[in-house]
C-alpha cells in the first residue's frame, strides 16, 4: 500500500516542515529531481565549484545545463534551470547524482551575462539565498533549513519484501564507479545504461576529445582517440569492479559533437594552440557543428557511421577492461553488453556491429582470452520499433530509450516541451508529462510491437528500459505487464523501482 514515490523522502534531504508551512513559494516549475536545497545563487559551473571550495552552499541557476557543467552541478546543493524538461540534461544528470533540481522555470527572466534574474517581481543577484524543492518544483526566496535524509532498518525490511515478489530485475543508469556503488547499495542488480559521453568531461580527457573533433584527417582523429583509450579503459574497469560480475551495459557515444566544443575564449585559444590552428579556424569548425535540430542530427550511431574509429576505440576500451577484470576475478562472469544508440535501420546496426565485432574479436584473440560479449541496441526511434524483427537479426538485446522514443513519437522536443505542456494540462489535453510517465497508448504500443517482433526472431533476447520512465512507478508496472526483463533507472530511484515492480507483480 506504500506509494513508492514516498521513498524519495527517505533518500533525499527535505525542508524543515515547520518553516515550510509558513513560507509561500515565489515560483513553480518541473519537479525534475527530488529533495530540498538551500544555497547562494551562482550562475556558472566554475563559480559553483569555486564557491563550494571556499565552504559556501550554492544553488546553480542556468538557462540550461550542458555536459561541461558537470563539475559545477556536483558542487551545487541544487540546480534551477530556465529551460528544459523532465529528460533534458539538468534533470537526467541531477537525478543520477541524487541532487535536487527544478527545471524549465520559464517565469524567470534571466540575464546570465550580468549574473542576475527576475522572478516574481524580485531581482536576484549572485550570492542571494534561494531554496528549491525538487519534489514539488517549488522555488522559495531566502533560506529554508533542510533536514538530512535518514534510512532506518524498516527500509531494508520493506525492500526485502519487495524483492521477494518482484519479477522485474532492477538495474541502474550510472556512469561513474561512485554512482554505481551507490546504486548497488540501494539494490541495483546491474548497469542498464552507462552514458559513456559523461566520462569525457573530467580532467584532461575533454582536451583530447576536442582535439578529436577538430582533427582534419582520420590519422589525427585516431591519434587523439589513442589518448582517450586508456582513460576510458580505466573507467570501464572501475565500473566492472563496482558491479562485481553483475551485468554492465555500455552505451556508445550518443550526443551531438557540438556539446563537447569549448565556448570560452580561453579554451578555444588553448585548443587552437594544441591543434596548430588559428582561433578563427577553430571557431569555423565549431560553427560547422551547429544543427537546427541537434537531437535529430549527427548523434548516436550516426557518429559511428561517419567516424568508425570512435566505435573502434570504445570497443577496445570495453573489451580490454573486461578482460582485465575477468582475469582478476575468475569467479565473476564478466560479459560486456555493448549498446548502440539511435538505430533506425537494420543495415545501420549491421554496419556498426561489424566494426565492434571485428575489433572485439581481435582484442580477445590477442589476449588469448575466452571472454564473451553481446552487442545490442537501444530502441528509441519509432522506425526501429516497427522494424524490430529485422533489427533483432543483429541485436542480441534491446533496451528501450523511452526519452528519445517519447520525443520522436510525439514529435515533442525533450528540451523544449516544458514550455508548452502547461497549456496542455490546463486545457485537459494531457493529464501527465509523457517524458515522466510513459504513454502506454502510443509509445507503449511501439514497445509491445518491438518486443513481439524482436522475440519472434530471437526468443531468448533480453529486453529492458533505460529511459527515465524506468524509475516511474506506473511505467514500471507497464514494463512488468509487457514482459520486460529489467528496468534501469538512476541510483536513487532503484528502491522506488524495486517496490513498484513488487506491487506490479502482486497486482497483476
Ligand atoms: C533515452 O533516450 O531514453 C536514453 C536513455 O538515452 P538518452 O537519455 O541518453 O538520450
Ligand atoms: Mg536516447
Amino acid at each position: 500500500m506504500i506509494d513508492p514515490r514516498n521513498l524519495d523522502t527517505l533518500l533525499h534531504p527535505q525542508f524543515d516542515a515547520e518553516v515550510l508551512k509558513k513560507t509561500e513559494p515565489v515560483g513553480k516549475a518541473l519537479a525534475a529531481s527530488p529533495g530540498a536545497a538551500c544555497g547562494k545563487i551562482v550562475f556558472t559551473a566554475d563559480d559553483a565549484k569555486a564557491w563550494k571550495e571556499r565552504g559556501e552552499k550554492v544553488v546553480l541557476v542556468r538557462l540550461e545545463t550542458s555536459p561541461e557543467d558537470i563539475e559545477g552541478m556536483k558542487a551545487a546543493q541544487g540546480i534551477l534551470t530556465v529551460r528544459g524538461g523532465m529528460t533534458s540534461h539538468a534533470a537526467v544528470v541531477a537525478r543520477g547524482m541524487g541532487t535536487c533540481c527544478v527545471s524549465g522555470c520559464s517565469e524567470i527572466a534571466m540575464n546570465e551575462a550580468a549574473k542576475k534574474f527576475v522572478l516574481a517581481g524580485k531581482e536576484y543577484h549572485e550570492g542571494d539565498w534561494i531554496s528549491l524543492d525538487g519534489s514539488t518544483g517549488k522555488i522559495y526566496d531566502g533560506i529554508i533549513p533542510t533536514v538530512d535524509a535518514t534510512v532506518a532498518g524498516e527500509f531494508g525490511r520493506i525492500m526485502a519484501w519487495a524483492d521477494k515478489y518482484r519479477k522485474l530485475k532492477v538495474r541502474t543508469n550510472a556512469d561513474t564507479p561512485a554512482d554505481a556503488r551507490k546504486a548497488r547499495e540501494l539494490g541495483a542488480e546491474g548497469i542498464g545504461l552507462c552514458r559513456t559521453e559523461h566520462m569525457f568531461f573530467e580532467g584532461e580527457r575533454i582536451d583530447a576529445f576536442r582535439e578529436m573533433i577538430c582533427s582534419d584527417t582520420v590519422e589525427e582523429r585516431e591519434a587523439a582517440l589513442e589518448k582517450i583509450l586508456p582513460v576510458q579503459q580505466c573507467d570501464f574497469e572501475a565500473l566492472y569492479e563496482a558491479l562485481e560480475g553483475n551485468p554492465v551495459t555500455i552505451r556508445f557515444l550518443d550526443p551531438p559533437l557540438h556539446e563537447f566544443v569549448p565556448t570560452e575564449e580561453d579554451d578555444i585559444k588553448k585548443l587552437a594552440d594544441t591543434q596548430g590552428k588559428t582561433v578563427e579556424q577553430i571557431k569555423t569548425i565549431i560553427d560547422s557543428l551547429h544543427e537546427f535540430n541537434p537531437m535529430m542530427g549527427h548523434r548516436g550511431c550516426r557518429l559511428a557511421v561517419t567516424y568508425p574509429e570512435i566505435a573502434r576505440m570504445q570497443t577496445k576500451a570495453v573489451i580490454r577492461a573486461a578482460i582485465n577484470v575477468q582475469k582478476a576475478h575468475a569467479d565473476w562472469n564478466v560479459c560486456p553488453e555493448i549498446m548502440i544508440p539511435l538505430i533506425c535501420d537494420e543495415k545501420e546496426l549491421r554496419f556498426v556491429k561489424k566494426i565492434v565485432v571485428e575489433t572485439a574479436d581481435a582484442e580477445i584473440a590477442a589476449a588469448g582470452s575466452s571472454l564473451t560479449y553481446q552487442v545490442g541496441t537501444m530502441i528509441e526511434i519509432p522506425r526501429a520499433a516497427l522494424t524490430a524483427d529485422d533489427i533483432a537479426k543483429d541485436a542480441e538485446f534491446f533496451c528501450f530509450g523511452t526519452n528519445d522514443l517519447t520525443q520522436m513519437t510525439y514529435g515533442f522536443s525533450r528540451d523544449d516541451a516544458g514550455k508548452f505542456l502547461n497549456s496542455y494540462y490546463d486545457t485537459k489535453i494531457f493529464e501527465n508529462d509523457p517524458f515522466a510517465k510513459l504513454d502506454q497508448t502510443g509509445v507503449g504500443k511501439l514497445m509491445e510491437t518491438a518486443i513481439k517482433l524482436g522475440k519472434g526472431v530471437r526468443p531468448d533476447m533480453h529486453v529492458g528500459i533505460c529511459g527515465e520512465h524506468g524509475g516511474d512507478p506506473s511505467s514500471v508496472e507497464f514494463c512488468h505487464k509487457i514482459g520486460l526483463d529489467y528496468v534501469s533507472c538512476s541510483p536513487f530511484r532503484v528502491p522506488i523501482a524495486r517496490l513498484a515492480a513488487a506491487q506490479a507483480a502482486l497486482n497483476n
